[in-house]
């Protein structure tokens, strides 16, 4: 049995996975039972980060990617963040990179600058 919160909503039931059955225990909602079985089968996290910004009022520009990606996934994303820079101005919701590492999801601004 695997322990775990779940970070769906701000709630944050605690919740107990059979590894081997894939059933969820302690969830209040059906959400609550998608996120423990992908905990187990595949887990997703939404990446945040920042890029270079030229020209903006801050020397980086908050990004994050717009759905939630393999969370295998996250270095190799981080990594491209890190290499990346967008010239300014930048509105908040552009998206800056498409499809980033394959994962089908987007890199988008998070605030205008
Ligand atoms: S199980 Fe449902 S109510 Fe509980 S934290 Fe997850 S989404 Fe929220």
């Amino acid at each position: 049995m695997k322990e775990m919160i779940c970070i769906v909503c701000p709630r944050g039931c605690h919740l107990q996975v059979n590894e081997e059955t894939l059933e969820v225990f302690g969830n209040t909602c059906a959400r609550g039972e998608e996120y423990g079985k992908n905990e187990i089968v595949s887990p997703m996290r939404t990446v945040t980060g920042s890029v270079k910004i030229i020209g903006g009022v801050h020397p980086r520009l908050a990004v994050r990617t717009d759905k939630a990606v393999p969370k295998e996934k996250m270095f190799e994303i981080m990594n491209k963040l890190h290499s990346f820079s967008v010239q300014s101005p930048v509105k908040r919701g552009a998206v800056l990179i498409e499809n980033i590492c394959d994962t089908g999801a987007n890199i988008i601004a998070s605030r205008n600058m």
